[in-house]
């Protein structure tokens, strides 16, 4: 194990673990002139935009339009990028225990995202999955090499519906969108799940809802009422879970997530802030929504909170743009359109604004860090 002295004497050190959305846009907005000394720990070389998958599947766009390489980027922040995987905290002696190194620091910020979950259910593991850039590889070489004509996607949250409408448009096979609840979009209103139920069928795409997934195979899906579906290719949406290094962490947790205050801080510590997916924030009775667009609001935030702790001036309380009971959300539908959905309202008009406006936003998210 290599100990890992970086410090620069008084500055405050402080550790990011996860390189995401969350982690990079806070290295980002954090300055050392502010008195900050920033280490970044992320086993990938690249950020990533998880917003793009759907349309890379689609065959729309490259790997190098939906990820910036991390190191340049470091290098122009003045940020110590290493690259690692976090273990555990040793909370007493504030350090860091990575696979290759140990880091001291003053103050930690998690963000490692999310993983997929696939809650257990027998044969879901081995489907495809769009939740990390190497699966979402992984299904465009499967699509492009075998053409399967069948193909089950399970959940109709935002990711399974721009899924579905991507392939819709790039293949020419049955695609089914399968979901557990009585609607499309169960998150988000019932306008959203008429709108997108019409947009889906007029794209051909077969909607099957309360079906339950018992188990998956290779011939296709089995369903809790005794029905099945034969299909050539599964690709699982439905659910996410914290990243593994959250389990691994004696800290308060809502559901398995690190449970934050009201600065973004996981409760009951005042060196520890946790940001993005991998975090519980609920503030004011509002619940924060796990998507890019809070991660980043959160790590602007948090990178100003920072400096008030450099500084040893009062931190300001965390507002949340984007609740689950106000979500708002822009989903590609193919076809160069998107909808856009703000509490109970749908914007279907003017479509290809939308998706002007939606592919714009996750592009420059990619960009800003090149
Ligand atoms: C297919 C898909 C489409 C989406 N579309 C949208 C959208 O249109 N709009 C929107 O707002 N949101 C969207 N989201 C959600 C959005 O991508 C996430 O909410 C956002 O990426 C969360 O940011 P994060 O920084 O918390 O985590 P991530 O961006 O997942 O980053 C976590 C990082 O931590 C690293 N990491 C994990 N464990 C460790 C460890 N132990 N040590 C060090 N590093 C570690 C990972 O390698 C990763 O780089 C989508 C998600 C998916 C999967």
């Amino acid at each position: 194990m290599q100990q890992m002295d970086l410090q620069r004497s008084d500055f405050l050190r402080v550790v990011v673990v996860g390189g995401g959305i969350g982690g990079a846009e806070l290295v980002r907005n954090a300055s050392i002139k502010e008195g900050l000394d920033l280490v970044l720990v992320e086993p990938k070389d690249r950020i990533e935009c998880q917003a793009l998958y759907p349309d890379y599947l689609g065959g729309r766009i490259d790997i190098e339009d939906m990820t910036a390489p991390l190191d340049p980027f470091c290098k122009k922040m003045d940020v110590v990028h290493v690259k690692d995987r976090a273990l555990k905290v040793d909370f007493a002696d504030k350090r860091l225990i990575c696979e290759k190194n140990d880091l001291d620091y003053d103050i930690l910020v998690l963000a490692p995202g999310a993983v997929q979950n696939y809650f257990g259910i027998e044969g879901a593991e081995n489907t495809f999955s769009i939740n990390t850039l190497e699966e979402t590889v992984r299904a465009r070489k499967f699509v492009e090499k075998n053409r399967p004509k069948k193909i089950a996607i399970i959940g109709s949250g935002p990711t399974g519906i721009e899924t579905a409408c991507f392939l819709a448009e790039y293949t020419h096979c049955t695609i089914y969108v399968i979901e557990m609840m009585d609607r499309l979009l169960p998150t988000l209103s019932k306008n959203a799940s008429i709108l997108m139920d019409k947009i889906l069928k007029g794209k051909g795409v077969e909607v099957l809802t309360r079906k339950q997934v018992e188990s998956i195979d290779e011939a296709g899906v089995a369903f809790t009422d005794g029905s099945s579906l034969e299909c050539d290719m599964t690709i699982w949406t439905a659910g996410i879970r914290p990243a593994p290094l959250i389990e691994n962490l004696d800290l308060p947790k809502k559901s398995g997530w690190l449970l934050c205050d009201q600065y973004l801080r996981v409760q009951g510590r005042d060196d520890v802030f946790a940001i993005g997916d991998c975090a519980w924030i609920e503030i004011g009775g509002k619940l924060a929504t796990k998507t890019g667009m809070e991660a980043e609001i959160q790590a602007k935030h948090t990178a100003r909170n920072l400096t008030r702790v450099a500084k040893r001036t009062d931190l300001k309380p965390y507002s949340i743009r984007a609740s689950t009971d106000s979500p708002v959300a822009l989903i590609s539908t193919g076809c160069g359109c998107a909808v856009g959905i703000y509490g109970d309202l749908c914007v279907p008009i003017p479509k290809r604004i939308i998706y002007t406006f939606k592919s714009w936003i996750d592009k420059s998210v990619v960009k800003r860090f090149k």
